[in-house]
């Protein structure tokens, strides 16, 4: 791997790209009258210190998610959600109407849906039937053009981690990056993917402060990779991607990690309970083993209590048309009263009777 150069993976013209660089980036004295950007200096209604563009680096941000996790802030990408990773992704590796990724439904709809509005094709090889990678047919799709590989574990919408060994296999074969989303990795007893960084220069690992941070309305995420990398998302995203607001909330969310530690220790007390009650209901076939904040459930009749929860103001996720997931919902993990309202609904409706 020490001759990985991602450079060699660039789509050619954005090696020739001259990002936008801001005066008070080319600035490194100590400002006091700042004149250079066309703020307003009257000031924000909205807040103090509003009136300025937020810092483009996020230096405080990247310096406290780098403490959390033991990476200097150069492996550090900090976008508007990770979601704003996939796309500058795929913007940054893949050719339109040329290149494509590899995806491995049933699994996060962003990726696809990135790709599509990239005009970047998508290679669709399925989970096998206990939603574990398909090794060998991903190597039989990957080609010259299949720059991305998109694995996600613990996976969104069946719950579970992805063998580690399989994982291994790919980053060691797969020829060009694979993004391993571990968007739910805190609720999950498999170490984080970011230990495998040091030898593996094709991984980006990506990460939110969405699930476990419980700071979804911010819309902050990350992706962990090589400094190589990193340096080029950084040099095709926008300059301002994350709001002061934004970076404030992100730093006031990850101040206090023992306690956002006790907050996923408490969901997934309320995972096995749910697990339990439900395992223990007539109308559910069967509950899938979840390593993430959710659980996928399949019913005798989905479609039925699908609509009759929406019509108790009860929403969850309908996964059925997803393949592998026939009559199946997706049900994030609530409060314990949450959760309770959601076994009363699912327990007394007039339909909960075994289909035997
Ligand atoms: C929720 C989720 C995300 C998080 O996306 P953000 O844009 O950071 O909110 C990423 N990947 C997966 C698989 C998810 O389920």
């Amino acid at each position: 791997m020490s001759t990985f150069d991602p450079a060699n993976l660039v789509r050619p013209h954005l090696r020739e790209l001259v990002p936008y660089s801001s005066a008070r980036h080319e600035f490194t004295g100590q400002a006091t009258v700042m004149l250079d950007a066309n703020e307003n200096a009257f000031g924000s209604a909205a807040g103090a210190g509003l009136h300025r563009y937020p810092d483009p680096g996020q230096e405080a941000v990247k310096q406290r998610i780098g403490e959390l996790i033991g990476l200097p802030a150069d492996h550090i990408f900090l976008g508007n959600g990770s979601d704003e990773a996939i796309d500058l992704l795929i913007r940054l590796f893949c050719e339109p109407a040329q290149d494509a990724i590899i995806t491995c439904p049933p699994t996060y709809g962003m990726y696809a849906v990135s790709a599509a509005v990239n005009n970047v094709a998508v290679r669709k090889v399925p989970l096998t039937d206990r939603f574990q990678l398909d090794v060998e047919a991903v190597k039989n799709a990957t080609g010259v053009a299949t720059k991305l590989l998109f694995l996600c574990s613990p996976n969104n919408p069946t719950g579970n981690d992805l063998s580690r060994a399989d994982v291994a296999e790919l980053l060691r074969t797969f020829p060009g990056i694979v993004v391993m989303d571990e968007a739910y990795i805190e609720f999950s007893n498999t170490p984080s993917a970011i230990a495998l960084l040091r030898d593996h220069a094709n991984l980006v690992v990506l990460r939110t402060l969405s699930k476990a941070w419980g700071s979804a309305g911010l819309r902050v995420g990350m992706a962990l990779a090589s400094p190589a990398i990193i340096a080029w998302l950084q040099r095709i995203k926008p300059p301002y991607n994350i709001g002061t607001l934004a970076q404030q909330g992100a730093l006031a969310a990850l101040a206090d990690s023992i306690a956002a530690q006790r907050v996923v220790e408490r969901i997934r007390d309320e995972r096995a309970r749910l697990a339990t009650a439900l395992g223990n209901t007539a109308s559910v076939v069967q509950v899938f083993p979840s390593d993430a904040n959710f659980l996928l459930v399949r019913f005798t009749d989905a479609d039925a209590l699908f609509r009759q929860l929406t019509y108790a103001g009860v929403i969850v996720r309908h996964r059925g048309r997803e393949p592998g997931c026939a009559g199946c919902l997706r049900i994030t993990i609530g409060t314990p009263e949450e959760n309770d309202r959601l076994l009363h609904l699912i327990q007394h409706t007039p339909w909960n009777v075994s289909s035997s």
